[in-house]
């Protein structure tokens, strides 16, 4: 007897069954695997106080710096790089100061071309995160909106902040793939980049910083860039000193151990314990998942 009870039932049995053929049996894992991996392009060739980078901190400890950039290696086919890292360093940084290999060259390492890069995410415009961008001259790069304002604009007025950790150069850089079609203005918190990939406004250690969810089978990965320089930032929920706003930094910091697991894979910004909790791929690279 068809009772509009069991003529739901069958027609709901219709509509998964007519689901699971047209996926393939994917309904549920729609989004790409990524293989994530950590690159370190540079440190500097001295250790820096843990009291320098983290806002109340007693410690008397003192840490080395490295510089990084993330490759997410998805089944799709997707190449994406977190951040560029930097072809030279600012004023009054001398390149001494730094043990350095070019982020390209760091991807040759492990067999990537880096014309095959196919996106680039921006955290923030510092010159260590973004002046290496013109070497993924196919990448579509990303970063948000009020950030690239800020920083192509006001930035440069007068009575604004002449320290800012920007290089004039790297300006002409976005402002060239803006015209070339290569930049995506990415407008506000909690957007998805592509299946898997979401970014998140961090607090203000830029005019609009962000950092990257990525979301990968079961597992989750944030690479929080400078909206943590250190574990110990997010272990003691210590600010860094460089933020326009450092309540909203904490409560940040917050955010993302509420977003993961393992505090472990909130990946810092400049930390060398990268590489050391992760296993090594090769020298400067480890696979974080
Ligand atoms: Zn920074």
């Amino acid at each position: 007897m068809i009772t509009p009870e069991n003529f739901r039932l069958r027609f709901r049995l219709f509509v998964l069954v007519l689901l699971l053929s047209i996926t393939g049996g994917n309904v549920f894992s729609q989004s790409p695997n990524y293989q994530i991996y950590a690159l370190k392009f540079a440190s500097l060739n001295f250790k820096v106080p843990i009291a320098a980078m983290a806002v109340g901190s007693a410690s008397k400890d003192s840490t080395g710096v490295c510089y990084m950039i993330y490759l997410l290696k998805g089944d799709n086919g997707k190449l994406i790089l977190v951040d560029a890292g930097f072809t030279e360093p600012i004023k009054p940084y001398p390149s001494q100061a730094f043990t350095y290999i070019r982020p390209d060259s760091m991807l040759m390492k492990i067999n990537i071309n880096p014309r095959d890069i196919t996106d680039v995410i921006i955290t923030h415009p510092h010159w260590d995160h973004i002046g290496g961008i013109d070497l993924f001259p196919n990448a579509m790069v990303w970063m948000q909106k009020e950030d690239f304002n800020y920083f192509v604009g006001a930035a440069w007025q007068k009575g604004e902040d002449p320290n800012n950790g920007f290089n004039p150069i790297d300006v002409n850089k976005i402002i060239e793939k803006n015209l070339t079609g290569k930049l995506n203005l990415v407008k506000g918190d909690s957007v998805e980049i592509t299946p898997g990939v979401r970014v998140f406004i961090g607090s203000k250690h830029t005019f609009e910083c962000q950092y990257v969810l990525v979301v990968s089978g079961a597992a989750k990965v944030i690479i929080a860039s400078d909206n943590s320089y250190l574990y110990y930032n997010l272990a003691n929920l210590l600010s860094i000193p460089i933020t326009l706003d450092q309540k909203a930094y904490l409560q940040n910091l917050k955010r993302m151990r509420g977003m993961v697991k393992n505090i472990d894979l909130i990946l810092p910004g400049h930390d060398p314990l990268v590489f050391s909790k992760f296993p090594k791929v090769t020298d400067g690279v480890v696979k974080i998942k």
